[in-house]
């Protein structure tokens, strides 16, 4: 989608600390980490958020997971982290293309705000 943000960091058309990409997903550092270790993960097709996922384009959503494992483990994530994917105004989405946050290096508090 040429006016979402994500899109554009994917393209390359805004500049991202990239930490992994494939054909179907691109992993960027958060411009605003909420822990000392905060990525997210996008699918590379444009899904506005969680409640846009379906049978159709699920797989993307296994893959990430899978992709997420492997990274955490990669930077050494062994005490563990949190993946959070919100959604809508009351779900705290601030960017309408689906996105998992990876936020780890410190104990989070539950349930959060
Ligand atoms: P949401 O609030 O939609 O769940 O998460 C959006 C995330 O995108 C926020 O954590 C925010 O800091 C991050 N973000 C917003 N704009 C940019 C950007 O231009 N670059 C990067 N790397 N992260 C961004
Ligand atoms: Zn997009």
């Amino acid at each position: 989608m040429s006016d979402c943000l994500f899109c554009k960091i994917i393209a390359g058309e805004v500049p991202s600390k990239k930490l992994y990409e494939d054909e179907l997903c691109y992993a960027f550092y958060d411009i605003d980490p909420q822990a000392p270790t905060h990525f997210l993960v996008v699918p590379k097709a444009h899904i506005p958020g969680p409640h846009a996922v379906t049978e159709e384009n699920a797989a993307a959503v296994g893959h990430i997971y899978a992709v997420i494992a492997k990274l955490a483990a990669e930077l050494g994530l062994e005490n563990g982290y949190r993946v959070v994917a919100n959604d809508g105004p009351d779900g705290g989405q601030t960017v309408g293309h689906l996105h998992f946050h990876v936020l780890a290096g410190r104990s989070l508090a539950w349930p959060p705000g």
